[in-house]
C-alpha cells in the first residue's frame, strides 16, 4: 500500500531515546552493538538511569513527607530491582518469588509489603520469618497470621487491604469497588480489625488500591482524598495508631497517540494537603504511594528483527522473530478491550521518512500475535530491527513465554 511519507519519529515522540546516523541509541549505546553484545534478538533492554531520573523527578515533584514504593510486579527483573531498592521508600511484593528477589536485591524487610487475594499458608509463614508487612485480605489470614506468630514467636507485622466503596474512574484496570477478590470490602473492616486485636498481630494501617494504568490526574486525586477518609474512618475501630497509609497508585504513562503524560503538579497539590491533614488526624502515619509501571514503563524497549517480508492482498507484513510470546501487552491481549498499536520504530532506520503502511506480525501460528496494524514506517528489510517502546512494564515477566515454544527472551539493563 503507497502513502504520503511521513516523517522520522522525532525526538519529542520518543523523549528519552535518542538516534545518530539513524541508529538507536540505548544509554549512548546504537541498537546494533547492543544487540550484538546481548547476543540475540528479541530482547528488552531496560535504561538504569532513565529510571533514577524518573524516581528524583518523581519526588522533586511530590511533597518531601510522601513515601514512594515499587511495586516490582511491573518489572521484577533482580538487577532492575537493585537499581531501584535503595531509591524508594519500599517494595511492593505479590509473592514471595518477588519476596526473594526484593530481598536479595537488599531492601530492607521493614519497608517490603506483601499484597494478594490468595497468600497459602506456607507464604504467610515465609512473610512472618521475614518481617515483611503483610497486607490481610481475608480473615482467614488473620488466624494462620496468629498461629504462625506464636510458632515462629515473632510479631506479624500487618495492614489491612480495603476493597474501597469507590472506584478509580478512567483507570485502565479497575481493582477495587464493587466485588472483588482483592482486599476486604470497607463495610468488613470494623470486624476484621476486632478479629485483629484479638489475635494479637501487629496492625500498622491501611492499603487502599483503586486501579492501573490513569492518566487523569483528578481522578487519582479524587481517589487518594476518599482513600484518605475511608481510612480515617476506619482508623476509628483500629486497634492501634496507623502508622502506614498506602493510599495506592494508578499513575498512568501515554501508550497512544493522543494520550497525555500525566500532570504531577496536580497530585502534588492534592497530597499536600492530605498530608496536611495527617500531621493532626494520623500524626504517626506516613502516606506512601506504590507505583509500578509510571517508574519503569517508559525506560524500556522490546527489540526484534525482520524475518521476513510478505505481501498479502495488498496488505504488506513484517514478521519478527518474538511477539505476543514475549509482550502479551503490545498485541493487546493483556486485558486491553481494544487493541492498539504501542509506538514503534524501525530502530536503525531512524533518520528515515515513513513511506509505507505495514501491519508487523510475530512468529506464533495464531492471529492473535500482531504488534502493530496498518502503522506508517520506513521501508524495512529483513534483518532490521523493530522496536518497541513504552515496554518497561508488564513485559517479559506478563507474557507467555512458553506459548509455542520459541526461545526466551533476554532482558537487559544499559
Ligand atoms: C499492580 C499493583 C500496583 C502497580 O500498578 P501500576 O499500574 O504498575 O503502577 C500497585 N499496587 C498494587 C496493590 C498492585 O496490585
Amino acid at each position: 500500500m503507497s502513502h504520503s511519507p511521513k516523517p522520522p519519529l522525532t525526538q519529542a515522540q520518543l523523549p528519552p531515546f535518542t538516534a545518530t546516523d539513524g541508529l538507536l541509541l540505548v544509554a549512548g549505546v546504537p541498537l546494533p552493538q547492543l544487540a550484538a553484545r546481548v547476543g540475540q534478538t528479541p530482547f528488552y533492554a531496560y535504561n538504569r538511569q532513565q529510571i533514577l531520573t524518573r524516581i528524583a523527578e518523581l519526588r522533586a515533584a511530590l511533597p518531601a513527607e510522601i513515601k514512594l514504593h515499587y511495586a516490582m510486579k511491573a518489572n521484577p527483573l533482580p538487577a532492575l530491582v537493585g537499581a531501584i531498592q535503595g531509591r524508594v521508600d519500599g517494595i511492593d511484593i505479590a509473592s514471595t518469588g518477588e519476596l526473594k528477589i526484593a530481598l536479595d536485591a537488599g531492601a530492607p524487610a521493614h519497608g517490603i509489603s506483601f499484597a494478594g487475594p490468595g497468600k497459602t499458608h506456607s507464604e504467610l509463614r515465609q512473610a512472618v520469618a521475614a518481617g515483611i508487612l503483610v497486607n490481610v485480605e481475608s480473615f482467614r489470614e488473620v488466624g494462620e497470621l496468629s498461629a504462625l506468630s506464636s510458632t515462629l514467636k515473632l510479631p506479624a507485622r500487618v495492614a489491612v487491604r480495603i476493597n474501597p466503596d469507590f472506584e478509580l474512574k478512567g483507570s485502565g484496570m479497575k481493582m477495587g469497588g464493587g466485588a472483588k477478590p482483592f482486599g476486604v470490602d470497607a463495610e468488613q473492616v470494623p470486624a476484621l480489625l476486632t478479629a485483629i486485636k484479638n489475635a494479637g498481630l501487629a496492625f500498622e494501617g491501611f492499603q487502599i488500591f483503586a486501579g492501573s494504568q490513569n492518566l487523569k490526574a483528578e481522578a487519582i486525586c479524587e481517589a487518594q482524598q476518599r482513600a484518605y477518609e475511608l481510612a480515617l474512618r476506619l482508623a476509628k475501630n483500629a486497634p492501634g495508631p496507623v502508622i502506614s497509609l498506602n493510599l495506592g497508585g494508578g499513575f498512568g504513562i501515554p501508550y497512544f497517540p493522543g494520550e497525555q503524560t500525566l500532570d504531577l503538579s496536580v497530585i502534588s497539590e492534592n497530597l499536600k494537603n492530605l498530608a496536611t491533614s495527617a500531621r493532626h488526624e494520623m500524626p504517626e502515619a506516613s502516606l506512601i504511594i506504590e507505583l509500578g509501571r509510571y517508574l519503569v514503563g517508559e525506560a524500556g524497549i522490546y527489540v526484534t528483527r525482520v524475518v521476513d517480508r510478505k505481501i498479502s492482498r495488498g496488505k504488506t507484513f513484517l514478521i519478527v522473530d518474538g511477539g505476543l510470546n514475549h509482550h502479551l501487552a503490545a498485541t493487546g491481549n493483556l486485558g486491553q478491550v481494544i487493541r492498539k498499536n504501542y509506538p514503534l520504530a524501525i530502530g536503525n532506520k531512524m533518520n528515515q521518512a515513513a513511506t509505507e503502511i505495514v501491519s508487523i506480525a510475530g512468529p506464533l501460528c495464531t492471529p492473535l500475535d500482531l504488534l502493530a496494524d496498518n502503522v506508517p514506517l520506513p521501508i524495512a528489510q529483513p534483518g532490521d530491527f523493530v522496536v518497541i517502546f513504552q515496554s518497561g512494564a508488564y513485559g517479559a515477566s506478563a507474557s507467555p513465554q512458553g506459548f509455542l515454544g520459541h526461545p526466551a527472551v533476554i532482558e537487559v539493563l544499559v
